[in-house]
């Protein structure tokens, strides 16, 4: 009912709107995909990975002081803890087998904080395939580190110099790369997003993080379900995963966190679920931040991996159908729930996960309720930012 159907949809949803030149490739993956992440010799491998190389299963923690501060039974599912800091990197695993599988021997990627970039550079030095990065200018400038990781793994990075110089022109020019090379390359996209059959294949290899809570709530509860799973939401790949396993369990509430940036009314957003219409981006229809006549409008959020203008059509999909609650958390919320975590639990979340760790206090939850909240990265990255900011906002460190 939540799931892709054979035409590439979530309810009105999803599609494959991309230009002709770029229907070959597209097509090719979406004839193949499905055959070949199914097939047992994949399987293996790909757990074979996960667990020696990225460090699964990620354990799920009971967080008692946190618990005692919300007055509910709180879970976190340490995706922070995989190699590379974050979930991102179960998707790259994936696509790189797939891409090995169909052959393909040149990998291209976008990314805008570069963490995407990172985890792609990464899987591309671990099958030794070549790999170019497109990243806007301003944001290598920006992302100093994260392009010094790529470069060190052998990564090619292209700084993009048209247009704005970020994420939206950085995607231009890796779909125009595709084009030229439709047949020895793969592009790796690094969310729910995109055209069919993407989003559908990122959250089969992100699926994993809510296929290791139902066994791992098993043994600690006694039961495979939880009240709640809560999760931020960039495009939404994260989530889609924490999601994947319960979303045909009604018992279970799906609880997917934006970037309300300043504040959802202030012209500086990126909750999309209340601002989006529907729309098309990056080849999918979806709802999407734009302007009355169809512009796409800025998004803004402290956190670089959240300021995105649409959303994965599988979470438009559960936006519209009422299946998953959407909750917006301000810059300043998401700050606090940073610090609050940090101390409580001695881990340092990424800012993106902080958001969802700022819902915490709006679930309704109660004392018997046991809550999932996904870790989805650490906050390591995001050091100089939040230094700025506990700087500039208060006095207290
Ligand atoms: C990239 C990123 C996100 C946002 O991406 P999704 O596809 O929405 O999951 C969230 N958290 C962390 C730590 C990230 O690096």
């Amino acid at each position: 009912m939540y799931g892709v159907n054979e035409r590439g949809y979530y309810g009105q949803f999803g599609g494959a709107f991309i230009p002709e030149m770029l229907y070959p490739n597209v097509e090719e993956l979406r004839q193949k995909y499905l055959q070949i992440i199914l097939e047992p010799g994949f399987k293996a491998e790909m757990e074979d990975l996960l667990r020696d190389y990225v460090g699964r299963p990620t354990p799920l923690y009971h967080a008692k002081r946190l618990s005692e501060r919300y007055n509910a039974k709180i879970y976190l599912k340490r995706e922070d803890l995989n190699h590379t800091g974050a979930h991102k990197i179960n998707n790259t695993v994936g696509q790189i087998l797939l891409a090995k599988r169909l052959g393909k021997t040149r990998i291209i990627a976008e990314t805008g904080a570069g963490q995407h970039g990172v985890a792609t550079a990464t899987v591309c030095a671990l099958t030794g395939l070549e790999c170019i990065v497109y990243m806007g200018k301003i944001d290598t400038e920006r992302q100093r580190p994260n392009v010094e990781k790529m470069r060190l793994m052998g990564a090619t990075v292209v700084p993009v110099t048209s247009g704005s110089q970020t994420l939206k022109d950085a995607t231009n020019e890796a779909i125009r790369d595709w084009i030229n090379n439709p047949v020895d390359t793969h592009y790796i996209i690094g969310s729910v997003v995109g055209p069919h059959p993407y989003p559908d294949m990122v959250a089969r290899f992100q699926s994993v993080i809510s296929e290791e809570i139902r066994k791992q709530l098993q043994e600690k509860e006694g039961r495979e379900l939880p009240d709640y799973v809560v999760a931020c939401v960039g495009g939404g790949s994260n989530a889609a995963g924490a999601f994947y396993h319960f979303l045909d369990e009604p018992s279970v509430q799906l609880v997917a966190v934006e970037a309300a940036g300043l504040g959802v009314d202030t012209g500086h957003s990126a909750a999309t679920s209340v601002l989006g219409k529907t729309g098309i981006i990056h080849g999918s229809k979806t709802l999407l931040m734009q302007t009355e006549d169809g512009q796409i409008t800025e998004p803004y959020s402290i956190s670089a991996g959240l300021d995105y203008p649409g959303v994965g059509p599988q979470h438009a999909h559960l936006a519209d159908t009422g299946r998953a609650r959407f909750i917006a958390i301000t810059d300043n919320e998401a700050m606090e729930a940073l610090r609050e975590l940090s101390r409580l639990e001695g881990i340092i979340p990424a800012i993106e996960t902080s958001h969802a760790l700022a819902a915490l206090g709006q679930l309704g939850a109660g004392p018997e309720d046991v809550v999932v909240l996904n870790l989805s990265g650490r906050g390591d990255k995001d050091l100089n930012t939040i230094l700025t900011y506990f700087e500039t906002h208060d006095v207290q460190k």
